[in-house]
């Protein structure tokens, strides 16, 4: 078994869970105003979902609550661009340096490419890439199966309120693809609305801690599924997704996170935080309040408590 005593294993992460919400009120943090439909849910929300590389599992609190995957969908896409493509093609498209400005930044690198795939532009960028010449019906499908598959056969759901709420608040997000296409940095062939489309649908999408938790663990374990032992990304990819998570997953907090924390992991203004652990396995905490750049603030103090308890940081070792 990855984790031999899951029992007591389970029984120090309430405790730590149970901390968290006792130390950190609902009123810290806010939840995020620049999209209507999130800035709506319930801020009391507090989810935990634990899946080992073996397939052991554990749920705390809110853990089957729905919410809108937001940011945490552009590791998984930039996977499927991956798999379409190879890393030097997608990387022709999309730099791999952290930004070092907020995921919405009008900035671009050198040579006028995203910075990475894990912001707003690099994450357009990486739908732009996925099966391009389909019709966006198709694409989605394509998406929505292969989530389905790295979830262990669990199915995600849509929510058309916020995919709404996002396309009529995308100024930003229009001004990037903008300044993508005036650089001439799309694949040939890209129908720029389209793609943004698909890049607010890819936000819209709906999970929940249990399931986001299971495709984080088939990253963190080269693409096999625990739960159903199949492969769905290539190990290549993993490696790929999660170098890039440890870098730039987490906003312009991201060196810091690779410092205190040391575990890869990605972030979305829905509130969520999920983390890959090399060996073990996934986390993901769901609690919708925010800090000033974006990640969850209960999140934040979980993982800071849960790398503490159990000496996960990557350089915990040496
Ligand atoms: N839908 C959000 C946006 O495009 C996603 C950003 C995020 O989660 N950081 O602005």
């Amino acid at each position: 078994l990855t984790i031999p005593d899951f029992q007591n294993f389970c029984e120090k992460v309430k405790e730590i869970y149970e901390s968290v919400k006792s130390a950190i009120s609902e009123s810290e943090g806010e939840t995020a105003a620049y999209i209507p439909q999130l800035s709506k849910v319930n801020k009391d929300l507090f989810g935990i979902s634990i899946c080992t590389l073996d397939g052991q599992r554990f749920d705390l609190g809110d853990a089957h609550e729905n919410f809108c995957i937001q940011s945490c969908i552009k590791p998984l896409i930039y996977g499927l661009a991956l798999e379409e493509h190879g890393e030097e093609i997608v990387h022709n498209h999309v730099g791999r340096e952290p930004s070092g400005v907020a995921f919405n930044s009008l900035s671009m690198n050198k040579k006028n490419l995203p910075h990475n795939p894990m912001i707003n532009a690099g994450a357009i960028m990486s739908c732009s890439l996925i099966k391009n010449s389909d019709p966006l019906h198709e694409r989605f499908d394509y998406l929505m199966n292969k989530l389905k598959e790295l979830s262990g056969n669990i199915s995600w759901g849509f929510n058309n309120s916020v995919y709404l709420s996002e396309k009529i608040t995308a100024d930003s997000n229009f001004c990037l693809a903008y300044l993508m296409r005036k650089n001439q940095v799309f694949p040939k062939n890209t129908r720029l609305e389209e793609t943004l489309d698909f890049y607010f649908q890819c936000c819209s999408i709906e999970t929940n801690c249990n399931k986001q938790s299971i495709a984080a663990a088939t990253i963190a374990n080269g693409g096999v599924c625990p739960l159903t032992g199949r492969q769905i990304f290539n190990s290549l990819t993993c490696r790929s997704i999660l170098s890039l998570m440890s870098s730039c997953g987490m906003y312009d907090y991201s060196g810091e996170w690779t410092f205190k924390i040391g575990i890869p992991a990605k972030s979305g203004v829905s509130g969520v935080i999920f983390s890959c652990i090399p060996g073990l396995g996934s986390i993901t905490v769901y609690a919708p309040p925010l800090d000033e750049i974006g990640n969850s603030v209960r999140g934040i103090e979980f993982f800071k408590q849960f790398v503490n308890a159990f000496t996960v940081h990557n350089f915990d070792n040496v």
